[in-house]
This record gives C-alpha cells, structure tokens and sequence, in this order.
C-alpha cells in the first residue's frame, strides 16, 4: 500500500493535517488505534492561558516573545512568532471552511464555563456553547435546565459560576417519558444516549413546552451538552421556536461535542478520499539512512505500508503515543529520542493541582519538527500534537493550540517539501 502521506493517530492532529493535506491533492492515510482526547473535549480549543511562569495570559499572539524566553523548546516558539499568529489566525479559518463554527480569535482570550463550574480563559468555543468576556455578558437571569437523575451534568456549580459574572439563576429539571427507558440502568443514562431520545422529530413539540414553561421569566437558558449529536440544525431550531437563546455546557464524559467533532473531521477526511484505517495499530517501521521507508501495523501484519512522508501524531502518555517503565519514557513505533528527567522522582508532584513534570515530556523534534533518532533527524518523518515535549498543556492551557497549529504546519512543511504548496492566504 502506497501514499503520499501517512499518519499515525486519528485524534485532531491527525485529522487536521490529514484534512489539509488532502486539500491540497495528497493520497494520505491515518491509523488508528482507538479513541483519542477528542472525546473528553470541553468545547473549547485553548491556545495559551498561562506563561509557564504561571502569569496569566490575556493576548496569545503578544505573548510569544516572553515564551520565548520562558520556554524555548516550546513548540510555539520553534515555529516562530510570526507562523504562530499566521497559523493561530487560520486555524478558525480552516474550521470555518470546513463547516465548523466557533467563537473566539488568538489575540483576545475569552471564558468559559467548565462542567466543575470553573470559570476558566481560552481560545476558540464551538458555537452553542456559554461563551463571555469579563463584564460583557449580555444576560441577567438564566434559566438552567437538566433532566432528572442526569448526574454528569451539576447545575448546583453552574449556577454558582454565572453568579459569578452577575447572572442571576433558576434551577429546574424535567423529565421525557421515553428516558425512563434508559434510566433503569445507570451507566446508560450519558449525555450520547440521551441525545438519542432528545433529538428525535417526534420529542421536539414536548421539549419546547417544556423549556418554555421551565424558563419563563429568564432571557436564557443553559442546558447540558446532551442534544444535537447528529443533527446540527436541532438547536438552532430549537432557539427559534423558544425565541430565547440556548447556551449549552460541557458535561462530565464522555463529551458529546468531542465525539461529535471526531466524526465529523473524520467524515470529512474520508469524503476527501482519505483512508481511515480505523481500530489498527502502527507497530514498528523500516529506516534506512534518514528516511522510513515501511510502516507495519497490527491489522496488517507484514504487509509493509509505505510513504514519502509520515506524520506521527499518536498522543501523549493518554493515547500511549508515549510510554514509561521504571527507568524511561519511550516513544513505541519508531523508539525516536525523547526529552524527559532523568530521575524518576522528579516525574511527578504528590500534590495533583500543582504542575507535573511529566506532561513535558516528549518526543524531540528539530526546528521543521522531525522526528529525531540517535540524534539524526528523519527527513521524511514529521511529529506533531501532544507527543511533542517542550509545553505543559494543563498548566499552560495549550493543549488544543499546539496540536491544531503543529498539524498545520507539518503539513505545509510536507506540502512545502513536495512542492505543492501556495502560501495558506485562504485554504482552498
Ligand atoms: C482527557 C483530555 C482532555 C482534553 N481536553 C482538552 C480540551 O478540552 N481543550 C484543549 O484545548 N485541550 C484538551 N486536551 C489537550 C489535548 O492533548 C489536545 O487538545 C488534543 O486533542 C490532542 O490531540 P492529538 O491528536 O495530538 O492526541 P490524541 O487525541 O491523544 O490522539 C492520539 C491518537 O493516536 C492513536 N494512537 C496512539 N498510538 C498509536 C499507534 N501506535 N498506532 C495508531 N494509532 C495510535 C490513539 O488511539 C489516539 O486516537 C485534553 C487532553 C486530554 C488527555
């Protein structure tokens, strides 16, 4: 099996480059071992929150001088300061294009509501969902809404972070006949299994009474994120019949709107004519001199697949992208050079809240992000997301921004190398 490109790991940093690669005419294929961070996703993408210093960060593009200094193998900082805003402005660009809608730019943080009832700064918030900036909510009194027995969703700490910015509150609950079919077994009753009774055409008239009498006297009303899983038009038809707006809110996992991303960028990858090679594990791979001439994978045994390029983007420690014995952290399919401590003390912090080292660590890339094995770059492989080392992405909240932009730019690095690409004024 041939390709232009091959990517290990499905999550959003396979998906986005593979989707951008295929844009630009490439044959790509993405392997897939299994479920990615997409799927505990909060809704909102994060871009930079917090230098490592801890200072907070209200501007992302106005703060790479000062993570420079800070961190200067961060992956922001190896692509460089003018390609992190350039990327950072085109990465809603290209969610646009390809039809997904968000809130929020990368020279202003804006908040969000977390399930915990945090109040917390980030980048881009998918559409639908509670969005503000300090002393801007345009609400007074919010009407939140959950269905009975529902407990990944705790209006108790919602209602207590929209006080907080001023928001007035009610609480109320209700029930649809047809859930109590789910209820009777408790691990069923999850926001994905809910969406199924509350997105049904025939559920829809009862829901709007419902709502409307549960919010009367509210100009808001906030829900769990449990409706609207496969039919994007359901909400907004829903708002328009209630005449108020519905602001939704993450729940515990798993998280409707990551998995609903997940299918729909994988969708959208294999419309393009991409090969998503769902539930197969890279294993090992041939390379000879600078370049990875094979790839091997569980499914297909050894039957050799093979690229001019190869992009791994199998996640951190979460996805097994990374792994660690007593003695070392190792990267699994082509045992690449990576950047942890030494001492295995030093891994980690007792206190859970306080930062741990470990999210650091990662694979070792060059400046084009290569992949780096006995201190060689490999010319035709390319790392990218959260294998990468050098960012902290809790304590710095970067996760999502350093996977969506080294997607990019991995990629315009391919495409750069292939000579087929034009500079990304818009992506077409
Ligand atoms: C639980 C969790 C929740 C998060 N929520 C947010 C959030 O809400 N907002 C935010 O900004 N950031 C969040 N992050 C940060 C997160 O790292 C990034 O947002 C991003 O989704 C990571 O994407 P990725 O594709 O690099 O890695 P992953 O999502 O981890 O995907 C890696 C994929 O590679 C596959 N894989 C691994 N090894 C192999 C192999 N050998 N062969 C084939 N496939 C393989 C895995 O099965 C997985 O599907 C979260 C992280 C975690 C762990």
């Amino acid at each position: 099996m041939k390709f232009d490109t091959v990517i290990i790991g499905g999550g959003l940093t396979g998906l986005i480059s593979g989707i951008r690669l295929m844009q630009k005419g490439q044959k790509c294929a993405i392997i897939s071992s299994g479920q990615s961070a997409l799927h505990f996703f909060s809704g909102s993408f994060d871009l930079l929150n917090n230098l490592p210093d801890g200072t907070p960060v209200n501007n992302p593009e106005a703060s790479l001088l000062e993570l420079s200094k800070q961190a200067p193998n961060h992956p922001y900082v190896k692509m460089g300061e003018s390609k992190f805003t350039e990327l950072a402005q085109k990465a809603k660009s290209f969610l646009t294009e390809i039809g997904i809608k968000t809130q929020g730019c990368s020279h202003k943080n804006h908040y969000r509501i977390t399930p915990m009832g945090m109040i917390k700064p980030t980048w881009l918030t998918m559409s639908n969902f509670a969005f503000f900036e300090v002393g801007k909510f345009p609400w007074k009194k919010a009407a939140i809404i959950n269905i009975e027995g529902f407990l990944d969703f705790n209006p108790d700490f919602i209602s207590e972070a929209f006080e907080k910015i001023g928001v007035e509150t009610s609480i109320a609950y209700f029930n649809l006949p047809e859930l109590n079919l789910i209820r009777k077994n408790p691990s069923e009753f999850r926001s994905t299994n809910l969406s199924f009774v509350l997105d049904k055409e025939v559920n829809q008239d009862l829901l709007v009474k419902i709502l409307s009498e549960k919010s009367q006297g509210c100009e808001l009303i906030i829900f769990p994120d449990c409706i609207g899983f496969r039919n994007a038009d359901l909400l907004p038809g829903l708002i328009n019949r209630l005449g108020k707006p519905i602001y939704l809110i993450p729940t515990f996992p798993p998280s409707l709107v990551g998995v609903s991303t997940q299918l729909y960028l994988k969708d959208y990858f294999t419309k393009l004519g991409g090969v998503f090679m769902l539930g197969d594990n890279a294993t090992h791979a041939d390379i000879e001199g600078n370049q990875v001439t094979n790839l091997y994978t569980l499914n297909h045994g050894n039957i050799p697949i093979s690229a001019k390029n190869v992009i791994l983007s199998s996640g951190s420690f979460f996805s097994q992208g990374l792994l660690a014995d007593i003695k070392q952290v190792y990267e699994p399919v082509f045992d690449l050079d990576t950047d942890y401590l030494t001492d295995r003390a030093d891994w980690y912090n007792s206190n859970l809240f306080e930062k741990q080292n470990y999210q650091q660590f990662g694979v070792k890339t060059d400046k084009n992000f290569h992949g780096i094995k006995n201190d060689t770059p490999i010319d035709n492989l390319y790392v990218a997301g959260a294998i990468l080392s050098g960012f902290n992405p809790l304590k710095e909240g970067c996760g999502a921004g350093v996977s969506f932009l080294s997607a990019l730019y991995v990629a315009e690095q391919i495409l750069i190398k292939e000579k087929t690409y034009e500079p990304i004024a818009q992506y077409k």
